[in-house]
């Protein structure tokens, strides 16, 4: 036996003793091997305990714990939560058991320490910036009526309902960024108009509001109306920057992508209803609603930016493009943004 095998044994031995002894003083909590690990507690029950709310969506699988402004986002059979829409922690996967979606107890510390340790103050969120993008604009004139008489281009009525939006949301919010992504007659590509978007820098809280104004064009003559788009829940969207994708690993990306996702959808949906039913207030003695749709052409890459995509009316419609060289009616539909976009701040940050 050579010297280092023998301290090896050595070694081994004197390990058994102590393990030996420790045994005989804690027989139970060190080494039975019938040991119980905590209970699994159901989600719902948790929530009491936490004193927050709980909402549990069969179909996607997910569910939001909240209280005070503080969300928990999570998923069945998903080992991550995602806090605060921002922050991934790796838990043990939730489960459906007992009719219920039940958690570990390690899942529950985890929801425990984050409510504990954050003040819900400084966790609200907050609509930081509002981007209003006139649709067109210089040698891209957008959608085109002509009748007898007149002509109207899609570019200028964007234009000028953006413009007086832009300045009643300064006035109503000096404190924020209100950005206006064309002040004239000019061309900017989708990626200039979504990279200033993307460019204004945010906070963990901060939140922008996308709002772009397009007219309608039609080979029916007759159509007419406003409409309201918001970005499609089904649309894949990659919300989750490459930091945090390097990080946490690509494989949590799309997990993690669909939690967000499905919030700022919703954030979409919502921003979408309260302008739409303020236009209605507005301007539908005028002009007939036409319906909140869902698009998938948002190029929107920022998670927190609820976005929506507003078409005014029809320049091919003779009458509607009558009242949309009318500064009275495009400044009634301006406002009509304006109070919609209001009532969503008001929403989004109580
Ligand atoms: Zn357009």
């Amino acid at each position: 036996m050579s010297a280092n095998l023998a301290r090896v044994v050595q070694q081994r031995v004197i390990l058994l003793m102590v393990m030996s002894a420790l045994a005989l003083l804690f027989p139970r909590t060190l080494f039975a091997n019938d040991e119980k690990p905590p209970a699994d507690v159901s989600a719902t029950s948790l929530a009491t305990s936490l004193g927050a709310t709980l909402e549990y969506d069969p179909l996607t699988r997910t569910g939001t714990f909240s209280r005070s402004g503080q969300s928990v986002r999570f998923g069945t059979d998903i080992p991550y939560i995602l806090l605060d829409w921002s922050i991934v922690k790796s838990v043990p996967a939730p489960y459906e058991g007992q009719g219920t979606v039940m958690v570990k107890k390690d899942f529950a510390d985890a929801l425990k320490n984050f409510y504990a340790t954050k003040p819900s103050a400084s966790t609200k969120y907050s609509v930081k910036a509002i981007v209003i993008d006139p649709g067109h604009g210089g040698k891209d004139p957008g959608a085109i009526g002509e009748f007898d008489g007149f002509k109207l281009q899609e570019k200028d009525v964007n234009l000028a309902i953006a413009q007086r939006l832009t300045d009643l949301l300064r006035l109503r919010y000096p404190e924020r960024t209100i950005l206006l992504t064309r002040k004239g007659d000019t061309y900017l590509s989708l990626e200039d108009r979504v990279d200033m978007a993307n460019n204004i820098k945010l906070g963990v809280t901060d939140a922008v509001i996308y709002i772009s104004i397009h007219s309608n064009a039609s080979f029916n003559k007759n159509t007419r109306g406003y409409e309201v788009w918001y970005l499609n829940p089904n649309y894949r969207r990659t919300v989750v920057d490459e930091k945090t994708a390097k990080e946490k690993g690509q494989d949590i990306a799309p997990i993690i992508n669909t939690m967000l996702e499905e919030e700022f959808t919703t954030e979409s949906i919502i921003l979408a209803q309260k302008v739409y039913q303020r236009l209605g207030t507005m301007i539908g003695d005028k002009s007939p609603a036409r319906g909140i749709r869902a698009e998938e052409w948002f190029v929107v890459r920022n998670a927190k930016m609820p976005s929506i995509l507003i078409e005014v009316g029809f320049v091919t419609n003779k009458e509607e493009a009558e009242l949309l060289t009318q500064s009275p009616y495009l400044r009634r539909i301006a406002d009509a943004i304006y109070n919609g976009v209001c009532d969503f701040i008001v929403h989004f940050e109580q």
